[in-house]
């Protein structure tokens, strides 16, 4: 086994505002693994709010580098990748590079050989990041052919912002406040104007462990309330189906395709529902959560949507309608080489 790394560069199209702050482009790691002639894909898409950082995820590789050193089983370093702790970003470029490897081994798609059906997926939402009422708007209108947006909110100026995009468009909304709403009490006060909105459900009201009050918020609640910053992996999802209505799962938070299965099980189990959701990230990462769409109520699948210069071609979306490709494994290929 070969492992080899390099840098990517994102360009968001419009600059990204969600309730912590805003960026305009996102540095990100893709990780290879080479063997038997077959090279298996996988992309780090790291945040600042999980403790990740370009640095950090380089460091995570050459650990797992050095503890897979002199060994050419795939599917024993799968095995292994949990116990050798790392990152969530990290670890999910690494188990999807992996699961990458052995479908493609195998001769069938991801999906396939996850036991997850290609279609019917669920359309995905296409994200409005925060901004001022007018750049909203436009954002609002060039993105016309996607049938249901998510709109950030977790602001001082959230009815401005919900009032800038009802003003050109009546499609339903779904909305991230992004741990934004600083009590139970004015997180109600919003949830409560929202389902006034046309509003499907919100997605992280409260910081994250807060859960005796998104618990007293849910009851009272007339939209679902879904965990993001506080469902990163299968651990708590027994804390948080007492709380929440529903997770947002993500393979960068929780490191991979192995233990976004898991979480899947877990929640149909606990009677959570699903959302899939991704970081800004090219079409690689999203085509690896988009194998696990048809086991998802809800997608978020829109960070390559969001980017000018996505450096993989995949899965593709037509107004919002998610198909995945027709080939053994991920079923991605590089665009441009990106920088090393
Ligand atoms: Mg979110």
């Amino acid at each position: 086994m070969r492992f080899h790394w390099h840098t990517h560069h994102l360009t968001l199209t419009n600059p990204w505002g969600i309730a912590r702050g805003v960026s305009k482009e996102k540095e990100g790691w893709v990780f290879e693994i080479e063997h038997a002639g077959v090279i298996g894909h996988g992309e780090a898409a790291h945040t600042k709010r999980n403790g990740e950082s370009l640095e950090s995820v380089k460091l995570d590789f050459e650990r797992v580098a050095a503890a897979a050193a002199g060994k050419d089983d795939p599917r024993a370093l799968l095995d292994a990748l949990p116990f050798i702790g790392i990152n969530g970003a990290s670890a999910a470029a690494i188990d999807v590079a992996l699961h990458d490897w052995l479908a493609q081994q195998a001769g069938v798609a991801l999906h396939d050989f996850l036991g997850i059906k290609a279609s019917p997926l669920p359309i995905t939402s296409f994200s409005i990041g925060i901004d001022d009422a007018e750049t909203i708007a436009r954002k609002v209108e060039e993105a016309a052919e996607y049938p249901i947006l998510k709109v950030k909110l977790g602001t001082d100026r959230d009815r401005e912002i919900i009032g800038a995009v009802r003003s050109v468009t009546n499609k339903p909304l779904r909305v991230d406040a992004n741990e934004g709403w600083a009590t139970r009490k004015e997180a109600l006060e919003q949830v409560k104007w929202l389902a006034g909105e046309g509003i499907e459900l919100v997605e992280q009201p409260l910081p994250a462990h807060r859960i005796a009050d998104v618990a007293w918020l849910r009851e009272r609640s007339p939209l679902p309330i879904v965990a993001d910053e506080d469902a990163m992996t299968s651990a708590n999802l027994r804390e948080l189906a007492v709380a929440y209505d529903g997770i947002n799962i993500k393979l960068a938070k929780c490191g991979g395709l192995r233990e976004a299965v898991r979480m899947l099980d877990l929640a149909d189990e606990l009677g959570l529902r699903v959302m899939l959701g991704c970081m800004i990230e090219s079409s690689l990462g999203i085509t690896a959560a988009a194998h696990l769409g048809a086991r998802a109520e809800w997608l978020d699948l829109d960070g390559n949507l969001l980017v000018s210069d996505d450096s993989y071609v995949g899965l593709r979306c037509d107004r919002g309608v998610l198909t995945l490709p027709n080939a053994p494994g991920l079923g991605v290929t590089l665009v441009s080489p990106g920088r090393d």
